[in-house]
């Protein structure tokens, strides 16, 4: 039973009892339509109150049963609601906390509405791509005015209730017990004559609705470009002050059901339950319990080690942060003060905050000092020597049970693992840099890491903020891997006719937050030349474009040096088309005896995203990630890969598999005659070819 039914005082008690947040599911749609009839047919009750058992009143539509065929099974919100409206005894909403999307439409369909003070109402439907589609366009604008509404519905944002205690939203703010206040209102109205209000009458009065209307348009067009939800809110809206309620009702629906279909939308809810999903590790059930993690400490005061223990302090939790140099250390923790200074100064935090995280850092030049830490984070050079000689260290110190990570982006998590003798309690958290800022991380888990282990540092992500995807143990887990072919269909394209500024206005103009060339010389040209080097030697058979290398070897590393694919003026980010750069290009394809042709924008596109995909098939089917959606989490969250796509996967899927591999293998015929090398950069993943011939797809 997730609805309750009681009486007192003359008062029928509908409480919503559906944990964790009473979402409005099959069995509790059918329950609070049960309630309203079983109220209406005793004689004793003179009103109802419905009321939400917990911390939430209700969270709206119920996400466990999206996209089942129950989420759409009578009784509808849209029955519900109407139920509700129609009752001859007046029906009071009750919110006490949380009322999200469905809740507050159900809320609006009532006759009167009772809140407490810091109770939360928002429409968030258009964070998934739809509108509010059981009449929240329609009554909200009468309830709490056009402009209010607008804003409400066309940001998602959640709004307490004593911003909108001015509004005819809300009959009464009730200090105290809501639920007893709730029921003396209802005693109250109950021995009113009705009928009783309904919001579908109320008028919409705004000095100028056509002008606000007009701005508003204007403003979404620009805040929304890419989602077309955020203007059709405002079609709905307008639909309100305009045409009749019954008529604006029609619209927002079948708005609300093509906005269902968007490719947009389906991105959005793809984000929405992938990251949900991502927090799941399959083989690992809830009976594995984790291990405490009260405190940490991390290995390195670099870049990395700098912005990761910035994590920790901002979520409460200790560290003692190791160095090899006084020097090192020193410059690391200033660092720290500084990035929080910087925040300060933007008024995020208080000093007294400022004061208080870096109240919980230990700076230490002693290993000594990670005895007591429940977990251990390594974030020092990318060389095995240097890191397997920290983990000896680091199995000396450690006390027994401490979880021991390494930030490696490269190395072998297994070897790392096998010079401790605990490789069970090894793993990879691969954070990104700026590690303080950016909400990915990678969990790597080794061939021998420990399920408790996983169980705990899936939980820490959490609370530090961040998205974690669970990755197996490859050469770039999910992320760099995928993006290595990505940048080596990049550096074919240059020498097969394009030029950076080319192939970056095309993958920019498909939605890439950064095109490949501009990405490379913002990370340094000279990472990318390391990981090659090491290829040269560990995958002869991988070639690369060498105009790269060719870059590099004119110290051309990007922004910090410049120079890089692009030439740079001092103090300006702004990435200017370098002659030199095209000059070293073009005379490449010439040794190569490539007749350069024009590319399209098309063929670009398609090869850089179709790399990743490919690429993302592989790994699937290695089992290094466990799903689809894991893997567009990832591109989404620390690889800028356009949101309204919903990752290369579900674009993939968009474009279907039979397409994409048709695709490639187009390139790959072309680049066999052009010249020698590139044909080998293209190999369908059999994970791609199977789902092209069974008609499959990589999300389900
Ligand atoms: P960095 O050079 O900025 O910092 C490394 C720090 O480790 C230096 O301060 C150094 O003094 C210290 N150190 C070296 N040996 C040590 C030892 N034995 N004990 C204690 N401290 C020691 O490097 P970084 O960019 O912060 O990278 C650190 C790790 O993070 C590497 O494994 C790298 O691959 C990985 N990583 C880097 C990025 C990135 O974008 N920079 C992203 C993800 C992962």
């Amino acid at each position: 039973m997730t609805v309750r039914y009681e009486t007192r005082d003359g008062v029928a008690i509908v409480s919503l009892d559906n944990p964790p947040v009473n979402g409005l599911d099959l069995a509790t749609r059918t329950g609070i339509v049960e309630a309203i009839d079983r109220a209406q047919k005793d004689p004793a009750v003179t009103a109802i109150v419905i009321t939400g058992v917990g911390r939430a009143f209700s969270a709206g539509a119920d996400i466990r049963e999206f996209n089942t065929p129950k989420a759409v099974q009578a009784p509808t919100l849209w029955t519900m609601l109407e139920v509700i409206e129609s009752s001859a005894k007046p029906v009071v909403a009750a919110i006490h906390s949380l009322a999200l999307g469905g809740a507050v439409e159900m809320a609006l369909a009532a006759h009167y509405r009772v809140a407490a003070p810091g109770a939360q109402v928002g429409l968030p439907e258009v964070k998934i791509g739809v509108l509010p589609g059981a009449g929240g366009t329609q009554r909200l604008p009468r309830a709490v005015g056009l402009e209010i509404a607008l804003n409400m519905i066309v940001s998602g944002a959640v709004v307490k209730s004593e911003e909108l205690a001015g509004t005819r939203l809300f009959d009464r703010i009730l200090e105290g017990d809501l639920l007893t206040a709730a029921i003396a209102f209802a005693r109250d109205v109950g021995t009113r004559a009705g009928p009783h209000p309904k919001v579908r009458d109320w008028k919409i009065e705004h000095p100028n609705a056509e002008g606000f209307i007009g701005f508003a348009r204007s403003a979404v067009a620009v805040a929304s470009r890419n989602f077309p939800a955020p203007l059709k809110c405002v079609d709905a809206i307008e639909a309100a002050v305009k045409k009749p309620f019954a008529e604006g009702l029609r619209l927002e629906h079948e708005t609300f059901l093509a906005l269902l279909q968007t490719p947009e939308s389906k991105a959005l809810r793809h984000a929405f339950f992938g990251e949900r999903a991502a927090a799941k590790i399959p083989d690992v059930g809830p009976e594995i319990q984790p291990r405490a993690a009260r405190s940490a400490a991390v290995i390195g005061a670099g870049t990395m080690g700098g912005g990761i223990t910035m994590n920790f302090l901002n979520a409460g939790i200790p560290v003692t942060l190791v160095e090899a140099q006084r020097e090192a250390l020193d410059r690391g923790v200033e660092t720290i003060r500084k990035n929080y200074g910087n925040t300060v100064k933007r008024g995020k935090l208080t000093p007294e905050q400022l004061e208080q995280r870096m109240g919980l850092l230990r700076p230490t030049l002693s290993y000594d000092d990670v005895r007591d830490a429940d977990l251990v984070i390594e974030a020092v050079f990318e060389d095995y020597g240097v890191k397997e000689s920290v983990f000896r260290k680091l199995d000396a110190v450690a006390k027994a049970g401490a979880i021991l990570a390494t930030n490696t982006s490269t190395l072998d998590l297994n070897r790392i693992a096998a010079c401790t003798q605990r490789p069970q309690d090894v793993v990879g958290l691969h954070f990104f840099s700026p590690a303080n800022v950016m909400k990915l991380l990678e969990v790597v888990r080794g061939a021998k890491t420990g399920k408790d282990v996983m169980v705990t540092v899936m939980g820490l992500s959490a609370k530090i903020g961040k998205t974690a995807v669970v990755a197996g143990v490859c050469d770039g887990f999910i992320g760099n891997r995928m993006v290595g072919q990505y940048v080596r269909q990049a550096g074919f394209l240059l020498d097969e006719g394009a030029l950076p500024q080319q192939v970056d206005r095309a993958s920019e103009a498909f939605g890439f937050a950064m095109g490949p060339f501009r990405m490379s010389d913002l990370a340094g040209n000279d990472i990318s030349w390391a990981i090659r080097k090491r290829h040269y030697v560990e995958r002869p058979e991988v070639k690369y474009s060498k105009t790269a290398d060719l870059l590099c070897e004119q110290g051309r590393f990007g922004q910090k040096t410049g120079a890089g694919w692009y030439d740079y003026k001092p103090g300006d980010r702004t990435a200017y088309p370098s002659k030199k750069v095209e000059e070293l290009i073009l005379e490449h394809s010439r040794t190569l005896k490539v007749a350069r042709r024009a590319i399209s924008d098309e063929e670009i596109v398609g090869r850089l995203v179709y790399a990743l995909a490919n690429e993302g098939a592989k790994i699937l089917e290695e089992g290094i990630a466990a799903r689809a959606s894991d893997i567009d989490i990832v591109y989404l969250n620390g690889y800028g890969f356009p949101l309204w796509r919903g990752g290369p996967m579900l674009y993939a899927d968009t474009v279907g598999p039979y397409n994409v591999l048709r695709a490639i293998r187009g390139y790959a015929a072309r680049a066999g005659t052009d010249y020698g090398y590139q044909g080998q950069a293209w190999e369908p993943a059999s994970l791609l070819v199977r789902l092209a011939e069974t008609g499959g797809m990589f999300n389900e």
